[in-house]
């Protein structure tokens, strides 16, 4: 913070190990429908703004056709993220897709500086958070080995990969039974894994399994109180070893992929990094308009949590919070009488 005192004098300038700095008004952190839309609603105010992420689309970049978004009754994921991308470019969002590894408050100048992993730096009057969730892993030997060699954590973008090879399923939630649902169409055979002794899955996923076992027994094999504890092979996955949490037995069995749905966390380490408060799940507590305790930075969609919000996450959701949060920085810039930098439309 103390080495840029003085030296930012310019629109740009060069920090030492760093590429160019821009200023912004406001940066939001996330590409999902959460961020797409804060920095959306945030250049509709004029307020020049930046948009970074990791992926493009965030969770809807691994899905596939969306029926729950209104305005389009049925759109493949990856269509609706290019309209959100589109609409969000027509206001004057820049969008950039790089890691951000770290941001920190310039104090003596009121402004944050965002740092990407690519060795950008960029800096900002308010920050946005909408960073969702990642997926999360078994902690199973072998796993982080053989990530994208067999191990997936997204059956719906990669199971047509494995057409007739022989795969395990782990999670027993909504995502572990729709996966292998949707599995069922391509693969020679599936087990599905569940460290529970019955499915989390809502009924109707559970009964279009269950209807799926009895017309094919042999193709599918459900194992309860199990987890997968190792993955082996050479170049990609040729085995894995299921154990029973109960009795501690254990079966090694040859499959070609293992598809981890066992849900998502927050990455509550960054969150606590840069000096968030988090709520008991480990998502940024928010007041309404997505306020944090850091003054300039909210935070929207699946990231944000507290005692105030409604758990429904949804894409429109999402973005209903992105949307609150870009009219929260642009009172809030205003309140503060904060110079605007703006940009041209
Ligand atoms: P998201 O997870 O979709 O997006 C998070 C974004 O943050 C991603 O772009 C990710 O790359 C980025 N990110 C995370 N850490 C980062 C870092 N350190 N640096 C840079 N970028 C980083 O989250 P969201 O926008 O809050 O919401 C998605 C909502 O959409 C969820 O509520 C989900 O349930 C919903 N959804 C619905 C469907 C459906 O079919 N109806 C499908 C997918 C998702």
């Amino acid at each position: 913070m103390i080495y840029l005192l003085g030296v930012y004098t310019s629109f740009r300038l060069k920090l030492p190990g760093r590429a160019t700095t821009r200023e912004y008004d406001v940066i939001v952190v996330g590409l999902g429908p959460a961020g797409l839309t804060a920095a959306m609603y945030s250049a509709r105010y004029s307020l020049k703004t930046l948009a970074i992420g990791e992926t493009l689309g965030g969770q809807l970049s691994m899905a596939g056709l969306v029926d729950d978004y209104p305005g389009f009754i049925e759109i493949q994921a990856s269509d609706l993220v290019a309209k959100f991308k589109a609409h969000a470019e027509k206001h004057g969002v820049e969008i950039v897709v790089d890691r951000v590894d770290n941001i920190r408050k310039l104090e003596d100048q009121q402004m944050f500086e965002v740092i990407t992993r690519r060795g950008h730096s960029y800096l900002s009057r308010a920050v946005v958070l909408a960073m969702g969730l990642k997926r999360r892993k078994l902690g199973a030997v072998g796993e982080n080995e053989f990530a994208g060699r067999g191990v997936s954590y997204c059956t719906v973008c990669d199971v047509p990969f494995f057409k007739n090879k022989r795969i395990i399923i782990v999670g027993g939630g909504n995502s572990g039974v729709t996966g292998a649902l949707h599995a069922a169409a391509y693969v020679s055979k599936m087990y599905l894994v569940t460290r529970g002794d019955r499915f989390r899955a809502f009924p109707v996923y559970v009964e279009r399994l269950m209807s799926l076992k009895n017309e094919r027994p042999d193709f599918i094999d459900i194992i309860f109180n199990s987890t997968v504890t190792e993955i082996g092979g050479r170049e990609t996955v040729e085995y894995a070893v299921i154990t029973n949490l109960k009795t501690g037995e254990k079966r090694k069995i040859e499959v070609d992929g293992v598809f981890v749905e066992i849900g998502n966390e927050p990455p509550t380490d960054f969150f606590k990094k840069i000096g968030l408060e988090v709520d008991e799940r480990g998502l940024i507590a928010v007041k309404p308009g997505g306020y944090t305790n850091i003054e300039g930075i909210f935070a929207a969609g699946d990231c944000a949590g507290g005692s105030n919000k409604y758990y429904f996450q949804q894409i429109i959701t999402s973005a209903a919070e992105g949307a609150a949060a870009a009219d929260a920085v642009f009172k809030w810039i205003t309140q503060k009488g904060f110079k605007i930098i703006g940009h041209q439309r």
